[in-house]
């Protein structure tokens, strides 16, 4: 299987970095071939814009999407969305690896989307989208590390429900390129949690790795 993870986090010795490097080197000690793009690391620039194309199609009024598609079907596309786009092509498991940041993923990752997801390659434009997506042989995951605690994430917690929270990423980007969305890993409190409570959550990160050919589909 060919693995690819994204990883969103400014410091290597992070938790979420611990979390991304255990399932590089279990995929990698499980015989599976693994590419990690490290945004942070790579300065990955997030913004999308005319920076994209190496030519444009319209040159007075500049449409993103437009351009994306012109692109995607005239070759145009920078070389480095190209690159972050030949390792989506390839895998076959994709992994979000992030701290939650506003609800959400960190501006580097989803800058990363804005731009490696693009129209007409990804979605539009002739392809279609969830269970049509292109992507639907693929697999997605997320692996999450929170600041609050787990209790804050149901349905009557303050932060409210975590499937609701996560909906927008998972559904949203995942499931609408077409990927089989898994169950997500999150480790809620991850700066709270003690020595031990850390370590144990590396494991048990490791076992829902091992599971991954048996479980259901979220969408
Ligand atoms: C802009 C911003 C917005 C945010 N928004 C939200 C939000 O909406 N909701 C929310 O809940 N939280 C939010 N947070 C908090 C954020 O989600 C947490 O701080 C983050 O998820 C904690 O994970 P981390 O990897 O950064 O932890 P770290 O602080 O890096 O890790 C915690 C501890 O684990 C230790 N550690 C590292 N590796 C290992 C290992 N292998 N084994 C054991 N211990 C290890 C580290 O040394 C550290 O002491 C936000 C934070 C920011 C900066």
């Amino acid at each position: 299987m060919n693995v690819f993870i994204i990883h969103a986090h400014p410091e290597p010795k992070s938790y979420s970095s611990a979390l991304k490097d255990t399932a590089l080197n279990y995929f990698e000690n499980s015989g599976n071939k693994v590419i990690v793009s490290d945004l942070y690391k790579m300065k990955f620039n997030p913004v999308g814009d005319k920076n994209d194309f190496k030519k444009l199609s319209a040159e007075v009024f500049f449409k993103y999407q437009t351009e994306q598609v012109n692109a995607s079907k005239n070759d145009l596309f920078s070389d480095e969305i190209k690159i972050e786009m030949e390792k989506l092509l390839w895998a076959d498991l994709v992994i979000f690896n992030f701290p939650m940041w506003w609800f959400s993923v960190p501006a580097i990752m989803k800058g990363w989307v804005d731009r490696i997801f693009a129209m007409g390659f990804s979605y539009g434009a002739g392809k279609g989208v969830y269970a049509e997506g292109i992507f639907k042989t693929k697999k997605g995951m997320l692996c999450v590390t929170t600041g609050g605690p787990e209790s804050a994430f149901k349905e009557n917690g303050r932060n409210g429900d975590i499937d609701k929270i996560l909906f927008p990423i998972n559904h949203g980007i995942l499931y609408f390129v077409g990927m089989q969305t898994l169950p997500y890993f999150i480790v809620y409190g991850a700066a709270r949690l003690n020595e031990v409570e850390r370590e144990t959550k590396i494991s048990e990160y490791e076992t829902h790795l091992s599971k991954i050919k048996e479980m259901n589909i979220l969408y």
